[in-house]
C-alpha cells in the first residue's frame, strides 16, 4: 500500500492505517470533469482512492486554465476525462482511474455508471444531472456530494445516507428546468473552487472511512469568507424518498 506515499496521512488519528487500506479499497464516480471534478479527483487521487470513475463530454478550452487545476497549455483539445486521467496517473500510478467519454443524459445510464460505487459525486453544472444522481443513489443506497459554486460563494451537502434527506428535502421546488448561476453568467473565482472541493472531498473521505459527515448544508464564501452550517432533516413529505 506504499506506506511512504501515504505516511503523514496515516499519521491522522481519523484515518491510521486502517483506514488507508478502506480508501484504498474504495471507488468513487465523479460526474463532470471541469473545475470541480478536476479538482476533487486531484484531491481523491493524491489521497490514494483505489478507484475514480470520470464521467465528462466536453474537451478543454484555454478559457478552462484560469479554474480547471489539473489542465495545462498542453491539455488544450484534448478531451478533459482524457487530459485527467494522465496527470492523475503521473501522481499517483497507483490507483486505477476509469474514464466515461460522455454527457449522461438518462437514469438508466447513470444508474450503470454508478452500480458498485462507494460514493458518489457531483460535480456537474445542471440541475438535471444532479436530479439524476439523486434519483440514482435512492435507488442504489449509495450516499452522494453535493457540491455547487458560483462567483466566489457555493454550497456542499452530503446526501442519502441510510434514513437521511435528499437533495429534493433540501430543494424541494427544483426541476431539470432551474436555471443555475455558471461560470459564464456570473464569473468564478479560482479559490472558490479550491474550498468547494476540499470541503467535498473531506465529506467524501468521511463517507469512505464510514464516519459520515454531520447532516447539514455548508454555505461558504472563499471572498468573505465564511462558512455556515445548516442543518438539514428528512422532509416526511418528500416527493423523492418519502416512501422509501
Ligand atoms: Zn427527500
Amino acid at each position: 500500500m506504499e506506506p511512504e506515499r501515504y505516511a503523514t496521512q496515516t499519521l491522522l488519528p481519523e484515518i491510521g492505517y486502517s483506514g488507508q487500506k478502506l480508501i484504498r479499497a474504495s471507488s468513487v464516480l465523479i460526474l463532470g470533469a471541469g473545475a470541480v471534478g478536476s479538482h476533487l479527483a486531484g484531491i481523491l487521487t493524491r489521497c490514494g482512492v483505489g478507484k475514480i470513475r470520470l464521467i465528462d463530454s466536453d474537451r478543454v478550452e484555454i478559457g478552462n486554465l484560469q479554474r480547471q487545476n489539473l489542465f495545462d497549455e498542453h491539455s488544450v483539445g484534448i478531451l478533459k476525462v482524457e487530459a485527467a486521467a494522465e496527470k492523475l496517473l503521473r501522481i499517483n500510478p497507483g490507483i486505477c482511474i476509469e474514464t466515461v467519454k460522455a454527457r449522461i443524459s438518462s437514469f438508466a445510464e447513470l444508474l450503470d455508471h454508478a452500480a458498485g460505487m462507494d460514493v458518489l459525486l457531483d460535480a456537474s453544472d445542471n440541475q438535471k444531472a444532479r436530479i439524476m444522481l439523486n434519483q440514482v443513489a435512492l435507488r442504489l443506497g449509495i450516499p452522494w456530494v453535493h457540491t455547487a459554486v458560483a462567483g466566489h460563494s457555493g454550497q456542499c451537502a452530503c446526501f442519502c445516507l441510510s434514513g437521511g434527506p435528499c437533495y429534493a428535502c433540501f430543494m424541494p421546488a427544483v426541476s431539470e428546468n432551474t436555471k443555475l448561476s455558471d461560470a459564464q453568467s456570473s464569473g468564478i473565482l479560482n479559490p472558490a473552487i479550491g474550498m468547494a472541493a476540499s470541503l467535498s472531498a473531506s465529506m467524501a473521505l468521511k463517507l469512505l472511512l464510514k464516519t459520515p459527515p454531520d447532516r447539514e448544508v455548508l454555505f461558504f464564501d472563499a471572498w468573505v469568507p465564511e462558512i455556515r452550517r445548516m442543518e438539514l432533516n428528512k422532509d416526511p413529505h418528500c416527493r423523492a424518498c418519502s416512501s422509501r
